[in-house]
């Protein structure tokens, strides 16, 4: 065992991200100030979307995209098996059934052929909408999932927790940033130190649609408002106008967003350095994940695939390097294994789990790390 640790992830916060989270904290305002609306707007500009709403968590952006598309007892929901469980968990909170599709094999997103061959083989509204998943970093082509979504009546959410500063060139030759919901009707991301913006928890929901807007925003703050109300008592009354929740983002972690925020195209593209870095050294002798040309990938994970991957994932501890798995299949959960035992065919996903294994990511991983991990990756797949 060597003594020291390099983990898959890890969070970067400097001094002005200190001095931020000080200044809001000796501010008026702790939540519901300034600094939420601050980083919306940054958040909007940055993603180019028209709308940016802060949450809690992703989990709960997650939660009021499927209420602001009106999900609800029975609606049926596709998406992939191989994400985190809240990408799915978010139909369950309203109701709905979870339909897993498989993913490619190379890319390891939701495969929009067999997403189509899926709803092809019901019949017409059987399927509400889709929740795709930018995996890794790599962003779904949206425009795809669009058209499917268009030709069958469903609405698409794009879980981008992986992929802040991602994009893609569409079928016009034009960038489309992630997030910014020209093709989705709504895009989540996640600040969980583990991903590109720490703010510790955090989370921000991004959409074209002011409708969807509105209601996101009526959903966050238990549903009141002082807007469009039947009567008025006076200064202080509200409305409590639908049953909504506490989804909102404290306003010291929105403050780590706005500093955190301004590093993360610098950390887009030190990701892509070592994820280079890797690549040349894997070319030939590892298989890793495919990215298509035109597709700028955030590579909030670095994955490969291994046909010894338990004794790959404890030798590299031994050796002071914490890979990690992402994910064990959602549908193989015990949780989802209870509600239902047919998923149908999920075979890529299945094979994908039994050899994937996500090397150190981060974008103050060292040269000299990155070649440590290259070397101990190697040298235990030739022995
Ligand atoms: C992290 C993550 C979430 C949940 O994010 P939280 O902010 O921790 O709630 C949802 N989907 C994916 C794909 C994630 O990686």
């Amino acid at each position: 065992m060597t003594d020291f640790k390099i983990p898959y992830g890890r969070q970067n916060i400097d001094e002005s991200d200190i001095k931020g989270v000080v200044d809001t904290l000796q501010s008026d305002f702790l939540t519901q100030g300034p600094k939420a609306k601050e980083f919306e707007d940054d958040f909007a500009q940055y993603v180019g979307a028209k709308y940016a709403v802060a949450v809690a968590n992703a989990t709960c952006g997650l939660h009021l995209a499927a209420l602001a598309l009106g999900v609800q007892k029975g609606d049926r929901v596709i998406t992939t098996p191989i994400t985190f469980a809240a990408s799915a968990n978010c139909v369950k909170y309203c109701g709905g059934e979870v339909w897993f599709v498989d993913i490619d094999s190379e890319t390891y997103l939701l495969d929009p052929d067999s997403v189509i061959e899926l709803i092809e083989s019901k019949p017409k509204g059987f399927f509400k909408g889709i929740i795709a998943v930018d995996f890794a970093g790599l962003p779904i082509d949206s425009e795809k999932f669009k058209s499917i979504a268009d030709e069958h009546d469903l609405w698409l959410i794009e879980d981008a927790c992986h992929a802040p500063g991602s994009a893609f060139t569409d079928s016009k030759g034009d960038s489309i940033k992630t997030g910014s919901s020209i093709y989705s009707d709504i895009s989540i991301f996640s600040f969980h130190p583990v991903k590109h913006i720490a703010c510790g928890e955090g989370g921000m929901v991004t959409t074209n649609s002011e409708a969807i807007f509105k209601k996101l925003s009526l959903l966050r703050t238990h549903g009141i408002t002082k807007e469009n109300m039947s009567e008025n008592h006076g200064g202080w009354f509200y409305e409590m106008q639908e049953l909504g929740f506490n989804y909102r983002l404290t306003d010291f972690q929105a403050s780590l967003g706005v500093t955190q925020l301004k590093k993360n195209d610098w950390s887009v593209s030190r990701r892509n350095e070592i994820a280079q870095t890797y690549q040349s050294a894997f070319e030939g002798k590892i298989k890793f994940q495919y990215n298509p040309e035109g597709f700028l990938n955030a590579y909030h994970l670095f994955v490969i695939q291994v046909e010894n991957r338990l004794e790959l994932y404890n030798h590299l501890r031994e050796q002071g390097i914490f890979a990690q798995i992402h994910y064990i299949p959602v549908h193989k959960l015990p949780y989802y294994q209870q509600i239902s035992k047919d998923y149908g065919n999920l075979e890529n996903a299945e094979n994908y789990y039994d050899s994937c294994i996500s090397l150190p990511m981060f974008p103050t991983l060292t040269d000299e790390e990155v070649n440590y991990v290259i070397d101990c990756v190697l040298n235990f797949e030739k022995a």
